[in-house]
């Protein structure tokens, strides 16, 4: 039995992995990649069965942002050729959402650039989203507007949002290196926010931004500690014209190990690969299927991804299933975290206190 096999052991029993074992897997050789491979297929198959969830980006307002997260094309001082516009008409956003569910997505996300919405904007959203609710009643509504301030979370909650997105995307000691705007803390609070208002919490990373392995740990771990239901994986794409250009620091072999990692402390959350799959992957995507269930299907918020066609053509070749639309997104096996109580008031059983 490899040390991948025990990790997988444990992840199957929910026990979250310790640092020395998933600084093994993220130090791992090229020697061992297959192995490792293996052993979170196991994790993923497990849960998720041979099911790939697909997630449409609809990206809403596009560039013009006053924050200035280096990683990002859309960021204050961008010189990155991107397109810009302000906020998509409901109609446009319906039209845009439609190729996508057309396409096998159960997941919209609805996606606007800045630091924060305004009350006006969350409202601007509810139409849309009712547009999007009444035509396809199975897809699941997620937003990504940036930080929240109160109530904002309860008001796209009570417009049919389903899911709110809001990376940590780093570790907490690293997230002055590559913001000063705002602050891991005030990302930590927005997903808070989103969870206590009963928004599925979708959270996650970037990878390849000059970070350590301790430092991906360290974000890992307090993802954990937040709880998502989904956990996106982007691999850095350096635009030119941001902070970050010419940071070209991944291999495939890379990607696939940080994913490995990701899977065992997350072993029945979502496990979403993200921007940059086909950059940094290249044809080893495929592999990274077998461990991730979920992919963004077709184009990124400012930059083209592998045709739609591709993407559903290579979910196939791998010997996977895309999950249709009203599918749930947790697997199954999650439900045994929900009991129905079955003692105290209204029981012959004395109450649990
Ligand atoms: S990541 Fe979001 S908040 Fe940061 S610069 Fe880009 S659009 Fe603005």
């Amino acid at each position: 039995m490899t040390t991948f096999d025990t990790q997988a052991e444990k992840a199957l029993r929910r026990e979250t992995p310790t640092r020395d074992e998933l600084l093994e897997v993220l130090t791992s050789t090229d020697d061992d990649l297959m192995d490792l491979v293996a052993a979170a297929s196991r994790v993923r198959r497990r849960y998720f069965e041979r099911r790939v969830k697909l997630n449409y980006l609809v990206n809403m307002k596009s560039g013009l942002c006053p924050e200035d997260c280096f990683y990002c094309s859309q960021r204050l001082g961008s010189q990155a050729e991107i397109v810009k516009y302000t906020w998509l008409k409901p109609d446009q956003t319906r039209e845009a959402v439609s190729h996508g569910v057309k396409a096998g997505a159960s997941r919209v996300c609805l996606v606007a650039s800045g630091r924060g919405p305004t009350d006006r904007d969350v409202d601007r959203l509810a139409p849309a989203v009712a547009g999007i609710k009444d035509e396809y009643p199975g897809v699941e509504v997620c937003a990504c507007l940036g930080l929240l301030s109160d109530g904002q979370a309860d008001k796209l909650r009570d417009a049919g949002v389903d899911a709110y997105n809001h990376n940590l995307n780093t570790s907490e000691e690293r997230y002055s290196d590559i913001c000063t705007t705002h602050e891991f803390a005030d990302r930590v609070e927005t997903v808070e926010q989103a969870k206590h208002a009963g928004l599925s919490p979708c959270s996650g990373l970037i990878a390849g931004m000059k970070e350590s392995d301790d430092d991906l740990i360290d974000a890992l771990f307090a993802l954990r500690e937040l709880g998502p239901d989904s956990v996106p994986v982007n691999f850095l794409m350096p635009f030119d014209g941001t902070p970050l250009e010419g940071t070209w620091e991944l291999t495939p072999q890379r990607c696939l190990r940080i994913l490995a990692a990701t899977r065992f402390v997350f072993p029945d959350v979502e496990v979403r690969l993200a921007g940059g799959r086909e950059i940094h992957l290249r044809s080893l995507q495929p592999l990274a299927l077998h461990i991730a269930n979920s992919i963004f299907l077709g184009d990124y918020l400012t930059s083209e991804g592998q045709a739609g066609k591709d993407d559903l053509e290579m979910i196939v070749d791998a010997g996977f299933v895309v999950q249709g639309a009203g599918e749930p997104t947790l697997p199954g096996e999650r439900h045994d975290l929900l009991k129905t109580r079955q003692r105290g008031a209204g029981t012959a059983l004395p109450p649990n206190a």
